[in-house]
């Protein structure tokens, strides 16, 4: 894991309340309209376009200015590539802005109390070997480290979210749930 922070306006300076939970997206630099992009797929570009989603309009570097003039709101704390490559974007302290509206278990605003793990791909990219290792580790590290006994609240974007203008569908049904949980046991019992 590599510590590759995100600037500071990128995520919220409220503390995350006892994490309790942890939700899984996907995330890539793919769209057409973006600029200066030189691999979708890197945790270099995806970095970028996080970074540029938070930034105001006028500022923005690789988002179409004309349709993103305001700053929006995207982070994770995790990043992970398709060779299972990671990095932390956001303090685990932190709250970050992955989960928008959301309710998980009949707790609602899930950014306030869930990790948010990031893996670079898109709805029918499907996800690599390596990165089920990689967010397997990553969530079984958070599991033991908060004591989150309970994997229901291990969920993805698309259960969560309540935002009906814009569904989400990450990380979607190419994410295999049942190889992801096998592996995290996997590590837990090897830990
Ligand atoms: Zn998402």
């Amino acid at each position: 894991m590599h510590l590759k922070l995100l600037p500071e306006f990128c995520f919220s300076q409220k503390r995350l309340q006892r994490p309790a939970g942890i939700i899984i997206h996907y995330f890539s630099a793919t769209h057409p309209d973006l600029r200066s992009i030189e691999d979708p797929y890197s945790l270099a570009d995806c970095y970028k376009l996080f970074v540029d989603l938070n930034r105001p309009g006028d500022q923005k570097l690789c988002l179409p200015v004309d349709r993103y003039a305001k700053r929006g709101y995207g982070s994770a704390h995790f990043l992970i590539d398709r060779n299972g490559f990671e990095w932390q974007l956001v303090p685990k302290t932190q709250i970050a802005y992955h989960a928008g509206d959301s309710v998980l278990n009949g707790r609602k605003n899930c950014n306030s109390w869930t990790f948010g793990v990031e893996l670079i791909g898109t709805i029918d990219s499907g996800f690599t070997e390596e990165q089920y290792d990689a967010v397997a580790r990553r969530c079984a590290t958070l599991s033991v480290e908060f004591a989150i006994k309970d994997w229901s609240f291990i969920a993805g974007h698309d259960h969560v979210t309540q935002h009906r203008q814009f569904p989400k569908t990450d990380p979607g049904p190419l994410f295999n749930w049942g190889k992801f949980f096998g592996k995290m046991r996997w590590y837990i019992a090897g830990a």
